[in-house]
């Protein structure tokens, strides 16, 4: 299939580009540049620098590329800047994607497959987070990606959108080959934050908040390596030939992992010590976030190829290490 990855040169969307390129697959990338790397796509790819919310740019892309599907990753995804700057969330993960939405459907394109997170259920009252718990996001990033997961519905319904939403826990690693991974700016994930820690780039890492009622007393995700969200994106795609059909999964691992076993994680494929304080908790964490991925499981055939925290954690190693300023 012709698929048109908007934000294809960020963390998420280049690491799926290259998966569709292994399955048969022709990604053409739409991507502004303001988070994502050019360096993070192959040259071979089609690249057009842009809007999404463009309707100039977009509609000849979807005509002249022939594109029977559209992937999309392009978001603002800093969940205290969500708190601080609503607007600018609103506008880019709102707006800008129902004007993506509207120019898909005026050249009759209706397959769309979804970035969501699992941050659209906020503190869940039970784990691990099925499909079906109710979601009640507690920033206005979560709430802007719940508002185009229930925008798509209506779409479905009206329209006949086919589309998947994925709500990814916490995406982690980099390309097995290490050509490509993660390189946010600013970075405030963990895993690449306890890498520069361990190998001096940046000052000791802070664990936010020791006093978690979780076994250690850190805050329990659910890392989910790249290439493995990137996988489920794909294997949806026979699902959407239907016209209106809605699909949502959650996707994760399932396990828990605390903020100190990935510490003890980048430590071991590292062989390096991670220096870190502990230090107050970060407003907005929830205790812990784990998935249930039955339904991804059963329906897709998902299958993770990293199941552990170290599998992960090496892979974005070999990248930062082989690449320590990004891209
Ligand atoms: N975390 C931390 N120190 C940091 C960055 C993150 O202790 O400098 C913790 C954070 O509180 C959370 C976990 O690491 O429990 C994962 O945070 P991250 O920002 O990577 O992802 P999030 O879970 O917020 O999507």
């Amino acid at each position: 299939m012709n698929v048109l990855v908007v934000g294809g040169a960020g963390y998420i969307g280049s690491h799926c580009v290259r998966q569709l390129v292994a399955a048969g697959h022709r990604p053409v990338v739409l991507d502004n540049l303001v988070f994502g790397h050019r360096g993070a796509v192959a040259p071979s790819i089609p690249f057009h620098e842009g809007d999404l919310g463009d309707p100039a740019i977009v509609g000849p892309i979807l005509v002249e590329e022939k594109i029977d599907l559209v992937m999309h990753f392009a978001a603002f995804a800093y969940v205290g800047e969500s708190v601080t700057d609503p607007l600018k969330y609103y506008f880019n993960n709102v707006v800008e994607t129902l004007r993506l939405l509207e120019t898909m459907l005026s050249e009759g394109v209706t397959k769309f497959v979804f970035s969501s997170t699992c941050a659209t259920f906020g503190v869940p009252a039970k784990m691990p987070i099925t499909e079906d718990l109710p979601q009640l996001p507690i920033n206005p990033y979560g709430q802007t990606k719940l508002d185009i997961e229930n925008a798509l519905k209506a779409l479905a319904y009206a329209h006949g959108l086919s589309f998947a939403a994925f709500r990814y826990f916490n995406a982690a690693g980099a390309a097995e080959d290490g050509s490509i991974g993660e390189a946010h700016n600013p970075e405030t994930h963990l895993i690449p934050l306890a890498i520069d820690a361990a190998t001096g780039r940046r000052p000791a890492l802070k664990v936010f908040g020791g006093d978690y009622p979780t076994p250690d007393g850190t805050c329990l995700r659910d890392y989910v390596h790249v290439d493995d969200l990137s996988r489920a994106h794909i294997a949806v795609f026979d699902r959407l030939d239907e016209p209106g059909t809605s699909l949502f999964y959650n996707l994760g691992t399932g396990t828990p992992t605390s903020v100190l076993e990935v510490i003890a994680a980048v430590e071991k494929v590292s062989g390096l010590k991670v220096p870190y304080t502990m230090t107050d908790r970060r407003a907005g964490d929830p205790p812990a976030l784990y998935a249930d991925s039955t339904k991804a499981k059963t329906e897709l055939g998902w299958e993770v190829k990293y199941p552990s925290i170290e599998g992960i954690t090496q892979t974005a190693w070999a990248w930062h290490k082989a690449h320590p300023e990004g891209f």
